[in-house]
């Protein structure tokens, strides 16, 4: 039986339900048995759904009518000891869509017809994108300042765009404002834990193809559904063991928006408030990250670190990639950024083997 978990007060939920935080009012952990998959025996499915058996169990029906082969990106090597992982060629171009899918399938099962979804951009645009797929309708909260480009595919894929003028934080409270008190599902990459349900492939992915996982992972952390999702993979991994170790866990977030980076490096597991400046880096621009204090509690346990990386440094990692063929948007490209601030640091990771994802594409927020 797949149920909501309040971790806080043990309280569960089914996942029919369309509350979104526990009634303490703490967030939502996902219980359901999953299996391990046969790593390096999977066949004929590419996707992510692979893995299934280590998925919630949605219908095969549900599967065929969402997906669209989402997973399976390919690590390509950037030099002798660092490889980038190409989530940039999903359907929607960012890794996104690995939650996405996972959203959309539950909203297929539990009869939604209308979300909603606040996001910097990408998350909003893979959603609207699998929503529509399953003929749901796809309200989306985004700041003012979004790239014209994401908002130009969001609309193409039917979702209902509502500008808010301000920060990604002021983005998110206006759409709880909207959501609550009506019938609209809140499809939040943050709030929903089936989203980071989808992006634990990613390391899935990483372990079937390299054979074993990296030395180093760089992570980048705006709200953290990508590291909750490595986090989790990583304690199956551990609990099924297949391996004795994981990589060193390097959470990144941008100098001018680092709450979580800040309250690490002073000791403290939650967020520090912070003013919040610009950055090129939009889809890790969160001043105030709802699950803050567990990504906090998640690198702690993994004895993992934060680094950040200044607009600078963002630059000229995105102009490196580009004239190696990889073209990424700024947030993807502040992960080089880190991987060069953490060798700098620790310069005994060189000869390490290192991986930072590549997590969406460059012509997504194509500025000069
Ligand atoms: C969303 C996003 C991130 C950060 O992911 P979080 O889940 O917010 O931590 C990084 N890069 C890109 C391209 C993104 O869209
Ligand atoms: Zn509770």
């Amino acid at each position: 039986m797949m149920r909501y978990l309040c971790k806080q007060c043990g309280k569960t939920y089914p996942i029919a339900s369309k509350r979104y935080t526990c009634e303490c009012g703490s967030l939502f952990h996902l219980s359901y048995s999953k299996t391990v998959p046969a790593f390096g025996a999977l066949k004929n499915d590419h996707s992510l759904w692979r893995y299934r058996s280590a998925l919630p169990p949605f219908e095969e029906k549900t599967i065929k009518r969402i997906t669209m082969g989402e997973g399976g990106t390919p690590v390509i090597r950037l030099d002798e000891h660092l490889f980038g992982k190409a989530d940039y060629l999903m359907p929607t171009l960012s890794f996104k869509d690995r939650g996405a899918a996972m959203l959309a399938a539950l909203m297929v099962e539990t009869g939604v017809r209308r979300c909603a979804i606040d996001s910097s951009g990408n998350a909003a645009t893979a959603v609207a994108a699998y929503a529509a797929r399953a003929g749901i309708a796809t309200e989306v909260f985004v700041p003012s300042s979004t790239s014209e480009k994401k908002l130009t595919q969001i609309e193409a894929h039917g979702g209902r765009i509502h500008l808010i003028e301000g920060s990604r934080d002021q983005t998110a409270r206006a759409t709880i404002d909207f959501v609550n008190g009506s019938e609209i599902f809140y499809a939040s990459h943050i709030f929903n834990p089936f989203f980071w349900e989808g992006t634990k492939t990613y390391v899935y992915e990483l372990f079937e193809q390299l054979g074993s996982l990296p030395d180093v992972l760089i992570v980048p952390v705006g709200n953290g559904t990508l590291l909750m999702g490595v986090y989790i993979a990583l304690k199956e991994l551990e609990a099924w063991n297949l391996i004795d170790s994981h990589p060193l866990v390097i959470a990144l977030q941008a100098a001018g928006c680092a709450p979580l980076a800040q309250a690490y490096e002073q000791g403290s597991l939650s967020p520090r408030s912070v003013s919040v400046s610009p950055t090129l880096a939009e889809g890790i621009a969160t001043g105030e990250p709802a699950r803050g204090a567990q990504i906090l509690e998640a690198v702690h346990d993994l004895g993992g670190r934060f680094v950040t990386v200044t607009e600078e440094e963002i630059l000229t990692s995105h102009g490196d990639l580009a004239r190696m063929g990889v073209y990424v948007e700024h947030t993807a490209a502040a992960n080089l950024a880190a991987y060069r601030v953490a060798l700098k640091q620790d310069p005994t990771l060189a000869d390490k083997k290192a991986l930072i994802p590549l997590t969406g594409a460059g012509l997504k927020s194509a500025i000069r």
